[in-house]
């Protein structure tokens, strides 16, 4: 049982991302006591699964490494991984919260050799790489995991498999029984950074993904564009590992569209201008064409919109693509629409598609009657007439890294003045 000693001067951060990290810093460099709980066995939210950010291309790591070295050196913020919130109640400046924190089945003495890794036999999809790979049983979730600590998967504990680990760990890392178990906590605000899911592109299904191995989604391109990715970085067809020779972007998968996603989800153009980057940086002879209904790049990001046109194995194509359908014997995959600028059918052949889906707020889903609003789409709104419970990054509109830290400096904020309002 976790002992953790907070009152209602103290600040619970739900979600480990860019937002929640950088809301329980900013208060717990104001002074304030934090508590952070994030569900994954590691922090840093969607954005440890980029390979670069846009628009300068320069990999996330080195952010989140700063950010992690100011968690470590200050003590008002304690953190939990593999933790939920299971329940909420109170009003601003007095709530109590029960936190969840199912088995890791490993503690703290892990040195991350590996060991339990190398004998475990069972393997599992990658989470982490959505589903592309498979990764043993007792994994580190990515080599640059905060906290560097292994799993367990539940699958494998009872078994003979999780006693071949037991028996391998050199350093009694490994408990077999560990359960799980709540704690409490007496907080005075909260701020909710539970960030966002990338949208189910299953359920475009004139698009075939879950169906055509090569229609594969934005998140799924940033994991095979790295280094530490299921394909170390090469962009290969998914049905014979091949390098492709043309590749379509479509733009809007779902998006902008009253019976999917009907809201523009902000920066899934500029991801899909980021990803010809990473295709040409490989491929010099590859063709990029990405299909677009209007391109959003606003600010300073409409440079970097340029200056992917300017590259002319970049072509954009103004069109809702309408159908995929797949050659069943090479896995290409023919595209139709319309060009909406010229009136022209579209029949075009490609070796991959990507879809460019957009971003769904986590909401809270804890069975409580949570003095909190939303708009039409999900997005938590922070109403100045219901205080004490306050949005911060991605799960209050989409948005790019450097707008989800500025929305969560103004959530930590929000925090403080609750606080100081009790
Ligand atoms: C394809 C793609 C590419 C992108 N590329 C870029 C880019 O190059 N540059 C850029 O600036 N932005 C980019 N973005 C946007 C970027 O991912 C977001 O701005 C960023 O993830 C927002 O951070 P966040 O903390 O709000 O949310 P998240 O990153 O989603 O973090 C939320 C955290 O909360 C945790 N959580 C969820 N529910 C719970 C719960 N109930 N309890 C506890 N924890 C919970 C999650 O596990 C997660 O760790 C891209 C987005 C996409 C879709
Ligand atoms: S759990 Fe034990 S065997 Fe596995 S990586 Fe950690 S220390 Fe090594
Ligand atoms: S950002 Fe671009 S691709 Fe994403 S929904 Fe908006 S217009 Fe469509």
């Amino acid at each position: 049982m976790a002992d953790v000693q907070t009152t209602n001067q103290s600040i619970l951060v739900v979600g480990g991302g860019m937002s929640g990290i950088t809301a329980a810093l900013e208060a717990a460099e104001a002074g304030y006591d934090v508590v952070l709980v994030e569900k994954n066995p590691y922090l840093g939210g969607r954005v440890t699964q980029l390979y670069q950010y846009f628009p300068k291309l320069c990999p996330p790591n080195c952010g989140l490494e700063i950010n992690f070295r100011r968690m470590r050196e200050n003590s008002k913020v304690r953190f939990f991984t593999m933790a939920e919130v299971a329940s909420i109640s109170g009003q601003e400046g007095d709530y109590d919260v029960t936190v969840k924190l199912p088995p890791r089945y490993v503690n703290e003495k892990c040195t991350c050799c590996g060991k339990c890794a190398e004998v475990c036999e069972v393997e599992i999809d990658n989470p982490f790489n959505y589903g592309m790979d498979k990764i043993k049983a007792a994994y580190l979730p990515h080599e640059f995991a905060f906290p560097m600590r292994y799993v367990l998967d539940p699958s494998i504990t009872g078994t003979d498999e999780g006693k071949k680990c037991l028996d391998a760990c050199e350093y009694g890392a490994i408990d077999l029984e560990m359960e799980e178990t709540f704690f409490d906590l007496k907080v005075g605000a909260i701020v909710w950074a539970a960030g966002w899911d990338p949208y189910d592109a299953a359920k475009v299904d004139y698009y075939g993904f879950g169906e055509y191995k090569n229609v594969i989604t934005n998140v799924m391109m940033e994991r095979m564009a790295a280094p530490n990715g299921p394909t170390e970085g090469k962009i290969l067809r998914p049905s014979d590992k091949k390098e492709p020779k043309n590749i379509a972007f479509i733009q809007c998968a779902g998006s902008r569209d009253e019976n999917y996603l009907p809201y523009c989800s902000g920066i899934c153009c500029l991801a899909s201008l980021k990803h010809s980057t990473y295709v040409r940086e490989l491929y010099p002879d590859c063709d990029v064409t990405i299909f677009f209904i209007d391109i959003r790049a606003l600010d300073r990001l409409e440079d970097f919109y340029v200056k992917v046109q300017e590259d002319e194995k970049v072509t954009f194509i103004k069109s809702k693509i309408a159908n995929i359908t797949e050659d069943e014997e090479t896995g290409g995959l023919l595209l139709e629409g319309e060009n909406t600028r010229t009136g022209e059918q579209i029949l075009m052949n490609f070796d991959m598609v990507v879809l460019a889906t957009g971003m769904v707020p986590n909401k809270i889903e804890i069975d409580a009657a949570l003095d909190v609003s939303y708009d039409e789409y999900g997005f938590l709104i922070n109403d100045p007439e219901k205080t004490g419970i306050y949005g911060a990054g991605c799960v209050r509109r989409p948005t790019d890294v450097a707008s989800s830290v500025q929305d969560a400096t103004a959530g930590a904020l929000k925090a403080i003045q609750s606080i100081a309002r009790r």
